[in-house]
């Protein structure tokens, strides 16, 4: 059994990265520029924007955060977005998930410009996406990717079973995967699904994307099977500092010696999300998608 080191891949992408930034700046082009909107103070959305935030002072991107009080109308919110939409300086943005209840996620995620949309989250990206031509691949399915090509994991043929259908994780990754070159027979899984445990213990590989903390137990997988385990849930505990620490959506220690290579939670698809954003931040700002503007 092979623990897949999230942490050690990202590593090497970002000194990946960091060698092809160096490039631009050495040529006299600018550094990649990322902006982030953080709307309101949620815990966990002040952290994911920090990592990125730190990520890209990593690599040498400029990176811009624009904290926005919880009260911001979505109009408000729209027109941030159309100055970034023009503002030549900014190569991509994101506005972080999950917005206020009285702000639209979908007008908000249509209002970005395709071209600088390097969430991959908007319609265009998605319908380029699964039509298999150039776009920006939402972050984390991407970073699955990235983890089965560095662990040389072969996935042509096999049954890959997803569990979870969001437009962020599971059902990109399940049509990313059914392509050519990735070439997995693949079974999606959502909370309707009859039978569930037998299907998922039939995938070769099983991509848990549902967001129950431990749901995946070792009855519910194959013996030799790929297990990705993309869930965050913060519990309480006693035994950290911040009282509280992460699990995923599998049991990892029951479920881990029956399989081939398995993710762990915290440090196996989190890492490699943040890269993936990177990765499309360098793209956009090659112009290499959409072409340059
Ligand atoms: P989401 O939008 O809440 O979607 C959850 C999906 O799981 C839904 O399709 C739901 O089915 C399905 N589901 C829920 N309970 C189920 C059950 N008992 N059996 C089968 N399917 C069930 O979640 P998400 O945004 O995709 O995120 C999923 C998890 O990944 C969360 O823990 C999130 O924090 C984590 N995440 C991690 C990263 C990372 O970088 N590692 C990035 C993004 C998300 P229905 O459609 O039928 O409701």
């Amino acid at each position: 059994m092979t623990i897949i080191d999230g942490k050690e891949v990202a590593a090497a992408a970002r000194r990946e990265i960091s060698a092809e930034v160096r490039k631009m700046t050495d040529s006299g082009a600018p550094a990649p520029h990322l902006v982030a909107i953080l709307v309101g103070s949620d815990g966990a959305s002040q952290t994911y924007v920090g990592h990125k935030e730190k990520c890209c002072h990593e690599v040498g991107f400029r990176s811009t955060v624009m904290r926005l009080p919880q009260e911001t109308t979505q109009a408000e919110l729209l027109e941030k977005i159309a100055a970034l939409n023009a503002d030549v300086n900014v190569d991509g943005f994101i506005v972080q998930l999950p917005l206020p209840p009285h702000i639209s996620e979908q007008k908000i995620i249509e209002a970005i410009d395709q071209r600088k949309d390097v969430d991959g989250f908007h319609p265009v990206n998605t319908g380029r996406m699964i039509s298999g031509l150039p776009s920006y691949l939402p972050a984390t399915p991407d970073g699955i990717l990235s983890l089965l090509k560095y662990y040389q994991i072969d996935t042509a043929g096999k049954h890959c079973v997803v569990i979870g259908r969001s437009n962020i994780v599971g059902r990109p990754i399940a049509n990313l995967l059914s392509q050519k070159g990735w070439d997995c027979t693949v079974t999606l899984c959502h909370s309707r699904t009859a039978n569930l445990k037998e299907v998922v213990a039939s995938g070769d590989i099983v991509i848990a994307a549902l967001g129950r903390a431990e749901f995946v137990t070792a009855d519910m997988v194959k013996e030799g099977a790929v297990v990705i385990d993309v869930g965050i849930t913060r519990v309480p505990s006693d035994k950290t500092k911040s009282g509280w620490k992460l699990l995923g959506d599998v049991k990892f220690d029951e479920v881990a010696p029956k399989c081939s290579y398995i993710t762990p939670v915290p440090g196996g698809v989190g890492p490699m999300t943040i890269i993936s954003l990177m990765q499309n931040t360098l793209r956009a700002a090659r112009g290499e998608v959409y072409g340059k503007r």
